[in-house]
């Protein structure tokens, strides 16, 4: 076979094995019939061409098959995950990925992926592997190599104009369209990663709030936790009127629940440094969150704060690299542990570290593992299984909306149950220190509405689910706090919050994005 040939098999099983959730996309913006039957085929030549285009670019004896084969592999992936869970496989997503740890993977394993694997990836690519290709000389193959890429550049502009007026709004009004084809956008994602993260020489992270320092040093010394949520939506809260009894326990304090908090990003590798960090949404990327230091440098600086980051997630995703920090992820720090390590035992031992220094000012943040997906059913023991029947397996789109709804609910249950214990650690300190608790979950999370799971989606297209998060404030008794339940606050108030909370005075706070004040 010639290369040619070989390029143009493949990019036609990529059109059309590849691309289900692409076509399935564009049907619901053009439905067959009509003009539109016209446009649908020659988006699909469009598709065709351009991949032979791409494929024609990095052809070359040594890369030719490699290439081919690594496409189709990772593409294996990307249908499942597009065509299962409506994810697309974005910048931040790739960001994602890439911070994703063994057990998280772990969890994604099912038989329908490793079909997808098979089917879309290693089978195809057996056959590209023993496939003898026949190369001409150097110049003979230079000629074709041309040849096919000035032939399908003619192909994809006479396309492009025969039908300009829908290429126009295709492009301009319909933009997340395109994020569905299969490899072209997940390779764009990949290189759109690299040049929004990679820098080329060291990274030097910009101090800000040298000048912090603790105001009312004699009161009597302030005790926080923060809690990390993960992918907690609001509107599963039955603080938020949720018609389900998801907080039985966190009902019986004094929460002032934060009804309408929006998050910063609608995953844990955006969200995480974003709500920590100086920037708001806006202008908040992950280069300037990682290059500038966090709420909890300024508050470090003040030499009167003691920091402990506990982790039961993946990492702090950056936010901890200059303050102590505690990965409470395996049994070997973590004593409670079963199928996995519960975020319960990020509690065990912190009477110790209150007491060993309790006249000093001390913040503790511990990040959950919350309710991750798709497994939800692991995010909990047998004691919290209230609502059945449950999803057993992380296949979501197998199981019913009422048994995926009831596992996810099972699984706050547990937050329910951890953060009422957190609360109870903190009453302990109620006559010594003034005692305080802030919870945040880092994005919400989809169920199934619209066929949409999990979380990730870019934050213009996101749905509330993702984007709207459960969020409260606790205070002991003799340190109550004005605070608006009803105003809208979002991740950008953390920042300033945390510094009031300690009475930091510094340049970098600003009173009016401070939620106490
Ligand atoms: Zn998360």
């Amino acid at each position: 076979m010639t290369q040619t040939r070989l390029i143009t098999i493949t990019a036609l099983f990529f059109t059309l094995f590849d691309n289900y959730a692409f076509f399935n996309t564009v049907l619901k913006v053009y439905p067959f019939g009509g003009i539109n039957t016209l446009y649908l085929l020659s988006l699909s030549i469009l598709l065709f061409t351009f991949i032979i285009f791409l494929f024609s670019l990095l052809s070359s004896k040594y890369t030719t098959k490699p290439i081919l084969i690594i496409m189709l592999i990772i593409s294996s992936f990307t249908s499942y995950f597009m065509n299962c869970y409506h994810v697309i496989i974005d910048s931040n997503m790739i960001r994602n990925i890439v911070q994703t740890d063994m057990a998280e993977s772990l969890d994604l394993i099912n038989i329908k992926l490793i079909t997808y694997l098979l089917v879309l990836g290693i089978i195809p690519s057996y056959f590209i592997y023993k496939i003898e290709i026949n190369y001409g000389s150097f110049k003979v193959e230079l000629f074709k190599k041309i040849k096919s890429i000035l032939l399908t550049l003619l192909i994809i502009l006479i396309t492009l104009l025969s039908f300009s007026k829908f290429y126009t709004s295709f492009f301009r009004e319909h933009k997340p369209l395109r994020y569905y084809t299969n490899p072209t956008y997940w390779i764009y994602s990949i290189g759109d990663y690299i040049a929004k993260t990679l820098k080329s020489g060291k990274l030097i992270v910009q101090p800000i709030g040298l000048d912090a320092k603790v105001e009312n040093i004699k009161e009597q010394p302030k005790l926080v936790i923060m809690v990390v949520g993960e992918a907690v939506r609001a509107d599963h809260l039955s603080l938020n009127n949720y018609s389900r009894e998801t907080n039985p326990l966190l009902k019986k304090e004094h929460i002032i629940n934060l009804q309408h908090l929006s998050s910063c990003g609608t995953s844990t590798a955006h969200s995480v440094p974003c709500m920590f960090s100086i920037y708001n949404r806006d202008d908040y990327s992950y280069k300037k969150g990682i290059s500038t230091e966090n709420v909890l440098d300024v508050l470090h600086h003040t030499n009167a704060i003691n920091i402990l980051w506990r982790d039961n997630n993946s990492n702090s995703k950056g936010v901890a690299l200059r303050v102590p920090y505690e990965d409470y992820k395996t049994s070997k720090t973590n004593t409670i542990c079963d199928d996995e390590c519960r975020d319960e035992g990020m509690l065990v031992g912190l009477d110790d570290y209150i007491e060993k220094e309790k006249d000093r000012d001390t913040l503790i943040v511990l990040h959950q593992i919350g309710n991750h997906g798709p497994a939800y059913n692991k995010r909990y023991t047998k004691k919290f299984e209230k609502f059945t029947p449950v999803c057993q397996t992380n296949q979501l789109e197998e199981c019913s909306q009422e048994s995926i709804n009831n596992t996810y609910d099972n699984a706050l249950l547990y937050t329910d149950y951890f953060l009422s214990e957190v609360i109870k650690l903190l009453k302990k300190y109620d006559s010594s220190h003034k005692i305080s608790m802030i919870y945040m979950s880092d994005h919400g999370e989809s169920l199934g509405e619209h066929g949409l799971y999990l979380h990730g989606l870019p934050y213009f297209m996101a749905p509330d689910a993702q984007t709207h998060v459960g969020a409260f404030v606790w205070f002991g008794e003799k340190n109550q706090k004005n605070i608006n339940p009803n105003k809208e606050y979002s991740h950008d108030n953390l920042f300033h919050t945390l510094l009031g909370l300690f009475d930091v005075k510094t340049e970098v706070y600003k009173r009016e994005m401070d939620m106490f004040r």
